[in-house]
């Protein structure tokens, strides 16, 4: 198998399946009759990588440091990145998000068979993670075509299960300054440049991702705004509230964002909101 940057345990074993012909890694494995029980779940919980090492031709460290694994203490992380003190389930998703643009890249420019040339990103199960900061796209949790959500079940990640090729999705792009979080985090994964925040890395991941969108909507809406249980914010909305909440904490803590903004930096949503409503008041 060929080596895919940022990829899963799980999405490699898919497409190991896909390189034998199979739709899901599941058949595959009970077909090749391995002789481990709960070979996808091991696999899928960062488990048994030394066996899909010598599966695939392609090192353990390689595998596990894109991988989403618990440690002893009851820790999750992502390589040597750590994602949350304990297992929480809202840190990290099992739905099949995916980014159209980034698998259209993986037709374009990887080598081998069309086949296995798709695959999945670490960065797409983070949950803190709304867009592709590469693409600057939102990830897509549904089919456009039929609306089911997507799911890691199928080894491929480029099809739906009615056949729709996620590869041809075009989505409308975000605005720069609301893809500033998810740079960030998918840059302490190592998917893009990374940028140094003085708050935020000295917060596991998922926290940080959490810390961004509080910080944003309390900017944007007061105490008020704050979430209640269960409260959803749309991806989009949770895009640009995060990047807010990573620039207003980034330059001179909380109490003085306003005053300290420096010169030249993108100022956010929070300025043009203040100027709209101060023109709104003086009509
Ligand atoms: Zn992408
Ligand atoms: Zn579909």
């Amino acid at each position: 198998m060929r080596f895919a940057n940022f990829e899963p345990a799980y999405g490699l074993l898919g497409r190991l399946a896909v390189r034998h012909g199979y739709s899901t890694s599941r058949r595959f494995v009970s077909e090749i009759s391995l002789g481990i029980r709960n070979f996808v779940h091991d696999v899928e919980n960062g488990r048994r990588l030394a066996e899909l090492a010598l599966l695939t031709g392609i090192p353990e460290a390689a595998i596990r440091a894109s991988t989403r694994f618990v440690d002893e203490s009851g820790a999750m992380f992502i390589g040597r990145e750590l994602l949350n003190a304990r297992v929480d389930n809202k840190a990290s998703s099992a739905a099949g998000r995916i980014c159209p643009n980034c698998l259209r890249a993986d037709l374009k420019e990887r080598e081998g068979p069309m086949a296995c040339r798709p695959h999945r990103r670490v960065r797409w199960d983070v949950i803190a993670v709304t867009a592709c900061p590469i693409h600057g796209v939102l990830l897509i949790d549904a089919c456009p075509a039929c609306g089911s959500r997507l799911s890691r079940e199928f080894a491929s990640p480029r099809y739906c299960r009615c056949g729709c090729d996620l590869s041809e999705v075009v989505l409308a792009a975000l605005e720069t300054t609301d893809l500033t979080a998810d740079h960030y985090l998918v840059g302490r994964l190592g998917g893009v440049e990374r940028s140094t925040h003085a708050l935020l890395d000295r917060m596991p991941l998922h926290m940080a991702g959490l810390a961004m969108v509080r910080i944003g909507r309390v900017t944007l809406a007061g105490a008020r705004g704050l979430s209640k249980k269960g409260d959803r914010i749309e991806p989009a909305m949770q895009a640009r509230m995060a990047s807010l909440g990573y620039r207003m904490s980034a330059f001179s803590g909380l109490g003085d964002a306003h005053s300290h903004c420096p010169p030249g930096q993108p100022s956010g949503g929070i300025n043009s909101d203040t100027s709209a409503h101060l023109a709104s008041d003086s009509s």
